[in-house]
This record gives structure tokens, sequence and C-alpha cells, in this order.
């Protein structure tokens, strides 16, 4: 089997790691990994950047009355707890290689982060993990996941969804008709107003030209398959 892509970005968001009512689910973590662990032994290199949906996210501060800028940061270190969850489980099913990168400095348990040492980093077969977002307040993980793409070169943005297959011309959720695309164009999604990803991030990925398959992470070994061409996504180039 060849794989698409030699080095990819993949978007996890929290989501990806709860479960109905518990913040982390242990299959999630372990299915997320074991997944993680396949692809770099068919020789994927491999970044992470993960969300913080799953504990906290900046509107939960605005509810609470908390100035957005306060509750923006305690988002950014949900992804701390998320990266190191998703570490650990790496670990402890064997994998070793994996460094965890902070925009906002946490020593001890993280490294700050360098593209350059995170691109020699990925040739020598490490997973690497991106934590902290961009390290600034009113911005997105997408925008963090953009950014980190184009930084590591990667060939692509994989962002993973959770139950929706790929970009659709109206919601599939309300829409049962809706159509999905395979393939778009930055300008399409720009001039047809689709919602991949907040507007910041859509604006850095069309002018670095990066290329985005978005593909539904809900289904066994479904990152493996979209990597193989075994799974039905949305190419955004
Ligand atoms: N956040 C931020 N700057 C960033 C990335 C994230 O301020 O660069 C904050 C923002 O408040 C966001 C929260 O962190 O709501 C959690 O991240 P996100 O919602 O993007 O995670 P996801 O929903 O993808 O799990």
């Amino acid at each position: 089997m060849s794989l698409k892509y030699k080095r990819i970005l993949l978007k996890l968001s929290g989501e990806a790691l709860k479960s109905n009512d518990e913040i982390y689910d242990k299959q999630a973590l372990e299915s997320v990994s074991q997944q993680i662990i396949e692809l770099t032994k068919q020789g994927l290199e491999v970044g992470i950047v993960i969300g913080g949906g799953n504990i906290w996210r900046g509107k939960l501060g605005t509810d609470l009355g908390l100035p957005q800028i306060e509750g923006d940061y305690m988002g950014m270190m949900a992804t701390y707890m998320n990266g190191l969850a998703l570490a650990g489980t790496l670990n402890r099913l064997g994998f070793t290689k994996v460094e965890v990168y902070a925009s906002l400095e946490l020593k001890t348990v993280t490294l700050s982060y360098n593209f350059k040492e995170a691109r020699q980093k990925l040739q020598e077969g490490y997973v690497l993990i991106f934590v902290g977002g961009t390290g600034f307040s009113y911005f997105t993980t997408d925008t963090a996941s953009t950014i980190r793409a184009i930084e590591i070169d990667a060939d692509a943005l994989l962002m993973a969804k959770n139950g929706v297959a790929g970009v659709y011309d109206k919601d599939p959720k309300t829409h049962p008709n809706a159509k999905m695309y395979q393939v778009l164009t930055h300008k399409e999604v720009a001039d047809k107003n689709l919602r991949v990803m907040d507007l910041t991030a859509a604006t850095l990925a069309k002018d670095a030209n990066l290329q985005i398959e978005v593909f539904d992470m809900q289904g066994e070994n479904n990152i493996v398959k979209v990597m193989n061409n075994e799974l039905e996504s949305t190419i955004i180039k």
C-alpha cells in the first residue's frame, strides 16, 4: 500500500478524545494512538495539533462573565492536557518517539516550539504533538493547525471531523439532500462561503496554497483509511 502523503499535519479536535460524559475516553485515546503508530510504521511523518473543546472553550468563559482573554488562555491550557494525554497513551502503547511542542512555554513536560527542530524530528520519525494553539487569544486551533502545517512543510493538513464526512454545499445535519464535494479550490471555498475552518485559518491556507483534506475520523481505522485512499473525503487545493 502506498500512502497519499509523506508528511501531514493532523488536526484533532478535543472532542475526538472524549466520551459522552467524561473528558477522556480510554478507547478513543487508544484508537487514535494505534492509528498514528500504524501510519508511522507505514513511513508517514506526523505532526498533530490538538484542540481543547472537550475541556474548555473560550466561549464558556464569556458565558461566566470572564474576559475573553482569560477564557481563551484557559482554552489553550486545555490543549496541553490533551497533548499530554495523547503522548502518554502513545508511550504506554510502546511508541516512545513522541515530542510535545508548546507555543507557550511549559518546561518539564513540553519543549518550546521551534520549527527547524520540529522538521528535523519529523525526519527522524518522531510524532510531534503541538499544544497551546497559536499562543494568542482570539485565535483558534484551526489557525494553529494551518500555521504549523505550513511551518513543518506538510504535504497536507488533515482535518479530522467527528461525524461529518467532508465539506458539503449545505449543512448535512439539517439538509438530508446536501451534496458533498470531493475536490474544491481555495477560491471556491471562499466564493461559496463554505465553513471549512474559521476565516483567519482559511485565508492563511489559501495564501499558502496549503492542501487540506477533510474527513470523518469516527469509524474504525478511518485515519489510516483516509491516508490509504480508502475513505471518502473532501480535498481543498
Ligand atoms: N484558543 C485560543 N487561541 C488559539 C487556540 C485556541 O485562544 O490559538 C482557545 C479558544 O478559546 C478556544 C479554546 O482555546 O475556544 C479551545 O480550542 P478549540 O475550541 O479550537 O478546540 P477544539 O474545539 O478544536 O477542540
